[in-house]
């Protein structure tokens, strides 16, 4: 019998790529993607033909999933992003991607953007020297982020950079594994942003 491996995992086989929503265990051979490409058991996800309508809900669900946020927060962004200068769509992306708990995530100091969120509400990370303990805060250029300056907390952060090194770190951002610490040089841009959503159809259904 398939061993159930949770909603995340399921969200990653249907769209028949990697999210990288489950940690360390997505770099090993337990990921589910890697392990089986179909839904498993009942499951009737990926199949038959979806509306257009199922196709833009589908781009949104995958955004929101992969950056850990709720429908009204999600929501939220998208009003800020239609009233920025640009496209919407690439908007909305930069604004998900500049969140701390993403930006943690991205910098290898937690496994997901989960653990990377307790990181923050605990407190155990400053920005600029200041403690910030909002997952949300978005970044900005010239913003230097650490984790906390104490052993448990350094050795938490050390753990995940050893096991995540193979990952890429965007090249927005500075990153100095000795302190440990990153700098935000610069805004992402859409083609630094690695998740791979048609943004656009996000933006056909919420202007409804
Ligand atoms: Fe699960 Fe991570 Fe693999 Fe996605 S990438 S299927 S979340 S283990």
């Amino acid at each position: 019998m398939a061993r159930y491996v949770g909603p995340q995992c399921r969200l990653c086989r249907r769209e028949g790529e990697k999210l990288f929503l489950k940690g360390i265990r997505c770099d090993t051979v337990k990921c589910a993607i890697t392990k089986r490409k179909y839904p498993p058991g009942q499951s009737t996800w990926g199949r038959g033909k979806l509306s257009k309508y199922g196709i833009q809900f589908r781009e949104k669900q995958k955004t929101k999933r992969f950056y850990g946020v709720l429908e009204r927060q999600f929501r939220n962004y998208f009003r800020k992003a239609e009233r920025q200068k640009g496209n919407t769509g690439d908007n909305l992306l930069v604004m998900l991607e500049r969140r701390l708990d993403n930006v943690l995530c991205l910098a290898l100091f937690a496994a997901s953007r989960k653990s990377a969120r307790q990181l923050i509400l605990h407190g155990n990370i400053t920005v600029n020297n200041k403690k910030v303990d909002i997952g949300s805060y978005l970044v900005k250029v010239g913003d230097v982020i650490k984790p906390k300056n104490t052993e448990t907390i350094l050795n938490i952060v050390k753990a995940n950079m050893e096991s995540l090194k193979g990952r890429n770190i965007p090249a927005w951002m500075e990153f100095k594994a000795e302190i440990p610490e990153v700098v935000v040089t610069q805004i992402p841009a859409r083609e630094d942003i690695s998740v791979s959503v048609h943004e656009q159809l996000i933006v056909e259904l919420c202007s409804k």
